[in-house]
């Protein structure tokens, strides 16, 4: 029996959630899929490793787009949808935001949020629901249109939040608000989850970002985030969909600008009419397209074009005390020495010291996570990739335990406890260890980072310009939802549909 279809309807290169979730789509429409994944296991960053018998969260801190059981959002329901039976557990708080002079512990839900808010800053009710709510309209417009787009004069008749604030950023927004700087704050912690300063990011990012997390929580895995890789591939295998570890895909076949399959590691040619790449467009247009001669010049220009977002440094601990008796009362904390995001965007191009961190305890969420008496702690802060490509290999080891010190002592303090007498164990996650377990291009974990010059709703109008090879389509971080596991779950949903659309007016021109 050959271990290969003599042909596949698509093959898809990277099993992570991005990959897995186009495999659903596509199987569950009857097609024949391959999913050919370098690692010898699923989920790409959304997995976890064992240290000293304990299994810990690789990256994970929290999921958009969730819901409750009874009222799923996109992505939780997507996966209900297809069958993936996840044990969903709904993060208690917003987050801690401790900035100096400022500790408060904010909880989802509009009101509850804006009240807590007002608690702290005093007369501030009223103005902080006026923002949460125009972020929901937004939000609601972003979500209508990404399923139904429709007319420029429709647009503005039934989108007029979405198309009125579209061109400004989040900074000139909320300066409208007249917000005393304390409560601005206050609303300022999610920015890194984007990856731009405010006076960059698009106000209609930071809507579905505000919308999402604070108007209906955020959610995580019962079994961690390999939970959902696991149970996406299984689900996916009895779909029918094939699935290969250990296949590195070297190369894209490319003839008359259209694919027509790929060639791995080991030397198999498959084909397949179409492909769906979690590979980087960076990486795919420079060196996996065959022959390099199809790579359009606009290709090339559209990706040097972009700038590309963050990474991540994250030092994962687990300590020998129960949270409580370390002091540590949250399960989210965002810390910096300002809430000054453009700043700290600045700040994030450099080897540090980093004076912007967001921690997890994750059995403050997941109490069973770790042995009893112990528990999971990470500091993670979201370096540019800039400064890290700086590094040289022989100062590598050092650059990066000084920088993971830096951070265990800031906590340390924080806390009033040495973190590292506590420590049972400890892994030190760097922009290289990204880059090197998921080849994402320069360890880059967000996509191209969104900007004003580059901004979501001008990309959703150049999609269809930027096919620049048929049939192939891009699944991952780089692609329109960007970054995070809930988006790389929507955006191989939407590579999935390109695909499928495509099939269609094939066969409608038969
Ligand atoms: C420390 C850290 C914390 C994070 N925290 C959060 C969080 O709290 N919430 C959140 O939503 N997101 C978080 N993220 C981001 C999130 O993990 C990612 O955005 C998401 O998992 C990306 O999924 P993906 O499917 O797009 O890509 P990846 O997970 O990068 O997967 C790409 C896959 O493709 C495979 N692959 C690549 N090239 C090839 C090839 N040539 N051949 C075969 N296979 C290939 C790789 O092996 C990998 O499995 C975090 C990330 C990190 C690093």
């Amino acid at each position: 029996m050959k271990f290969y279809k003599d042909h596949y309807d698509v093959i898809i290169i990277g099993g992570a959630l991005a990959g897995l979730s186009s495999a659903l789509m596509l199987a569950d429409k009857g097609k024949s899929v391959l999913v050919l994944e370098r690692h010898n296991l699923p989920g790409g960053i959304a997995t976890s490793f064992v240290r000293g018998g304990i299994e810990i969260e690789a990256a994970l801190h929290e999921m958009m787009s969730i819901g409750e059981k009874n009222n799923r959002l996109k992505v939780g329901k997507f996966l209900d949808d297809m069958g993936v039976d996840i044990e969903w557990l709904k993060v208690p708080e917003a987050y801690h935001a401790s900035f100096p002079g400022v500790e408060v512990t904010l909880h989802p839900g509009f009101e509850t949020f804006a009240k807590e808010i007002d608690a702290v800053v005093p007369g501030t009710y009223d103005k902080v629901l006026a923002v949460l709510s125009l972020c929901h309209t937004v939000f609601d417009s972003v979500n209508e249109l990404s399923i139904h787009p429709m007319s420029k004069p429709m647009m503005l008749l039934k989108h007029e939040a979405f198309v009125k604030t579209a061109g400004y950023s989040t900074k000139e927004v909320l300066d409208t608000f007249h917000l005393p700087k304390e409560a601005l704050d206050l609303l300022a912690p999610y920015w890194i989850y984007v990856g731009t300063g405010f006076s960059e990011l698009p106000f209609t990012i930071f809507s579905v970002l505000m919308a999402d997390y604070i108007g209906y929580g955020s959610y995580i895995p019962k079994k961690l985030s390999h939970e959902m890789s696991l149970k996406m591939a299984e689900r996916a295998e009895a779909m029918g969909v094939q699935i290969e570890y250990r296949q590195h895909v070297e190369k894209i076949l490319v003839k008359d600008g259209r694919v027509y399959g790929v060639r791995t590691a080991r030397g198999d040619e498959i084909y397949a009419d179409y492909v769906i790449s979690a590979a980087y467009p960076n990486k795919v247009y420079t060196s996996m397209i065959e022959p390099l001669s199809e790579v359009p010049e606009k290709a090339i220009k559209m990706v040097n074009g972009r700038r590309l977002s963050l990474s991540a440094f994250s030092v994962i601990m687990i300590l020998d005390k129960p949270a409580e008796e370390l002091g540590i009362k949250d399960y989210s904390i965002f810390r910096g020495d300002s809430a000054d995001t453009d700043k700290h965007y600045d700040d994030l191009k450099t080897l540090g010291p980093y004076k912007y961190i967001t921690c997890i305890c994750h059995n403050l969420g997941n109490p069973s996570v770790t042995p009893e008496g112990t528990c999971s702690f990470s500091i993670t802060t979201l370096p540019r990739v800039d400064g890290w490509k700086t590094v040289r290999a022989e100062d590598y080891d050092r650059v990066k335990h000084e920088v993971a010190k830096q951070l265990i002592d800031d906590m340390s303090d924080y806390f009033g406890v040495n973190l590292l007498d506590h420590v049972l164990e400890i892994v030190i996650e760097t922009p290289m260890t990204i880059a090197h377990y998921t080849g994402m291009w320069n360890g880059c974990i967000y996509g191209y980072a969104h900007t004003m010059s580059d901004h979501i709703v001008a990309r959703l109008q150049t999609a269809e310009e930027e096919h620049f090879i048929d049939g192939l389509e891009f699944a991952g971080a780089h692609q329109i939802s960007g970054d995070g596991m809930g988006p790389a779950v929507t955006n191989g949903r939407k590579a999935a549909k390109n695909v499928l659309d495509a099939m269609a007016r094939k066969e409608a021109a038969k």
